[in-house]
């Protein structure tokens, strides 16, 4: 059938066969003779740096349930939660911590039923609920972080304070420092024709008023550019210093911040950016 959905309704075992965990990745059909007739490596994007394992290059005829990724096998398979369930999230456990049996995937996966899930709540049209992922919606990386973070704060069981400290560690800190590091030892490519340079060509380089700085390519003379932007550095920045002003974070965590933010500004400038030569002669 068809839905309005931007999805794809199926078992979830179908999902993780494909090597998609429906968090919002990508994905599409292929019709099969449209695949055995129409499809070539040549039509797939450059990927000698890229990894293949999003390319359609494996066709599996059956789904074998004991093959698929076993964090498939952590969904539950029952139709109705016990009361005892219930009652012993009131004492908030840990979820391993709680002593009602509840039949997951992983407890039939060898049985002679493995596909059989049920679910709690029927329904009168399956594509009732949101038909988008409301990520792809908001734009801004703090739209997006003040959207989780606004949910957390409406929800008793989740503690905001938590979250948005695990977003900076886990998520905003890891970025800016793996983009700051590589940023210093980054490759030039050329938007043109992709060939990569070490280092800035000498020929025709300009630098803009804004301090940026291209070159061009000695093979097509297309534009060069650095493979990571300033502003894929900070991008998750503004959030961040958001974030710790907003909520109480930890100090260690709120001045690893702090240091980061300085080490931006030292590196870009603060708002007025470096100037170039070219803005004096030109
Ligand atoms: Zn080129």
């Amino acid at each position: 059938g068809f839905t309005e959905a931007k999805g794809i309704y199926a078992h979830p075992y179908w999902h993780a066969g494909k090597r998609r965990n429906a968090d919002g990745d990508e994905d599409a059909i292929l019709l099969l003779m449209d695949g055995l007739l129409n499809f070539s490596r040549d039509f797939l994007p450059d990927m000698t740096e890229a990894a293949t394992m999003d390319a359609p290059l494996i066709l599996s005829t059956v789904l074998n349930p004991d093959e698929v990724d076993d964090e498939a096998w952590a969904i539950e398979t029952v139709d109705e939660y016990p009361l005892s369930f219930y009652e012993e999230t009131t004492e908030y456990k840990k979820p391993w911590n709680i002593e009602t049996d509840i039949e997951i995937g992983e407890d039939i996966v060898h049985s002679d039923r493995p596909y059989d899930h049920g679910y709690t709540h029927e329904t009168s049209n399956i594509e009732d609920g949101p038909t988008q992922s409301e990520y792809v919606t908001l734009d801004e990386m703090s739209e997006k972080t003040s959207a989780q973070l606004g949910i957390g704060e409406k929800l008793k069981a989740v503690d905001e304070n938590k979250v948005a400290e695990l977003l900076l560690n886990k998520h905003f800190i890891p970025d800016i420092k793996g983009n700051l590091r590589s940023f210093s030892s980054q490759k030039m490519r050329c938007v043109d024709c992709n060939t990569k340079f070490r280092r800035v060509p000498l020929t025709n380089q300009t630098i803009a008023p804004s301090g940026k700085a291209t070159a061009e390519c000695p093979q097509c003379d297309g534009k060069v550019l650095l493979t990571i932007s300033e502003g894929t550095i900070k991008k998750y920045m503004q959030p961040s210093k958001d974030i710790i002003d907003e909520y109480e974070i930890s100090p260690y965590v709120r001045q690893q911040i702090l240091v980061l933010n300085k080490t931006l500004q030292s590196l870009f400038g603060k708002d007025n950016r470096q100037s170039g030569l070219k803005q004096f002669t030109g």
